[in-house]
């Protein structure tokens, strides 16, 4: 999905230099779509995205488990 579907169609909420805003775990406003790169604040080269992609896997990791186990 590109940053221009996102961030008009949608309204996904982007700070004043346009990168879409995200939680510590790298999730937008809008629940349950993630952005990791260069379409999000902070330095632009690929161990940050990288990273922020790890983070933003492993919350959707542990959102799958819990859907699955909800006791958890
Ligand atoms: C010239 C240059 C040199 C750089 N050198 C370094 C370096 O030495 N070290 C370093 O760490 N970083 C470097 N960077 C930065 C690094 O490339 C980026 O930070 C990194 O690639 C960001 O990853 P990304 O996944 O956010 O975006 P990208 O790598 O740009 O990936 C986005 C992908 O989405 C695709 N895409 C876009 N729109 C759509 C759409 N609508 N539908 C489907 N696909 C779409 C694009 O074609 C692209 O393949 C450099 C950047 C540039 C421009």
């Amino acid at each position: 999905m590109s940053y221009d579907v996102l961030s008009m169609r949608w309204n996904a909420r982007r700070d004043a230099e346009g990168n879409l805003i995200v939680s510590a775990h790298q999730e937008t406003s809008i629940d349950g779509v993630y952005a990791a790169g260069d379409l999000v604040p902070g330095l632009n080269q690929i161990a940050v995205a990288s990273a922020e992609a790890a983070l933003a896997a492993t919350d959707i990791h542990r959102r799958l488990r819990a859907l699955e186990s909800p006791e958890r």
